[in-house]
């Protein structure tokens, strides 16, 4: 069900807190080397982002330059209002949108983004999945976003920075064929492809 040679969440040193030799072309290399087939390169962006047509002519200099199938994409934080902060030129197919939680909400606040994120058309999936820890998801809350998941085609990431989404999130995205897959989250060239921190979590979702 996980397809183990694929990592569809790695930083490069376009932003400002990854280590500066995860470059592009190493990222490639370093993803050559250890046999992934496909993997996505997902860059912090916000709106008013300014690198992104350099990032992206840089993407798409390499791209064809390697057999590993690359996604071009970025990670977008998830606003209070539900939207993606992400300039909307990329907010289309060609692009693979990462929404994720970068800023503590409240819960009320949490779920109402989390749905809309999920209903949004340009969204492919949601990153590190999980609660803040000043407030818990009951079961019948975790089914509704399993729903809703699966009804908008939404991807649910297995992140191996964060080891997250919890357990008692995946059994039940399991029972409702929630579809998943790897992200490193790598912010330095040793982390992408590890997965070594979420074996349980890979257990539980292979397990029959
Ligand atoms: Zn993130
Ligand atoms: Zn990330």
């Amino acid at each position: 069900m996980l397809n183990m040679k694929e990592d569809l969440h790695i930083h490069c040193n376009y932003n400002d807190h990854s280590s500066m030799d995860l470059t592009i072309p190493n990222i490639i290399n370093k993803s050559e080397t250890l046999g992934l087939e496909r993997i996505a390169i997902t860059e912090h962006v916000r709106k008013n982002s300014v690198w992104t047509k350099k990032y992206i002519d840089e993407l798409d200099h390499y791209i064809p330059r390697t057999k590993i199938k690359i996604l071009k994409g970025f990670e977008a934080k998830i606003l209070v209002d539900g939207e993606i902060d992400c300039p909307a030129e990329f907010l289309n197919n060609e692009y693979f949108i990462i929404a994720s939680f970068h800023t503590r909400y409240n819960k009320e606040e949490w779920y109402e983004a989390l749905t809309k994120a999920i209903k949004n058309p340009d969204v492919d999936v949601i990153g590190h999945l999980a609660p803040e820890i000043d407030f818990k998801v009951n079961g019948s809350e975790i089914r509704n976003i399993a729903e809703l998941v699966v009804a908008n085609g939404k991807k649910i990431e297995i992140n191996s920075k964060y080891i997250r989404p919890p357990k008692e999130f995946l059994k039940i995205f399991k029972e409702y064929g929630v579809e998943f897959h790897l992200g490193s989250d790598a912010h330095a060239i040793n982390d992408i492809g590890n997965f070594n921190r979420i074996k349980d979590l890979i257990n539980l979702i292979e397990e029959k």
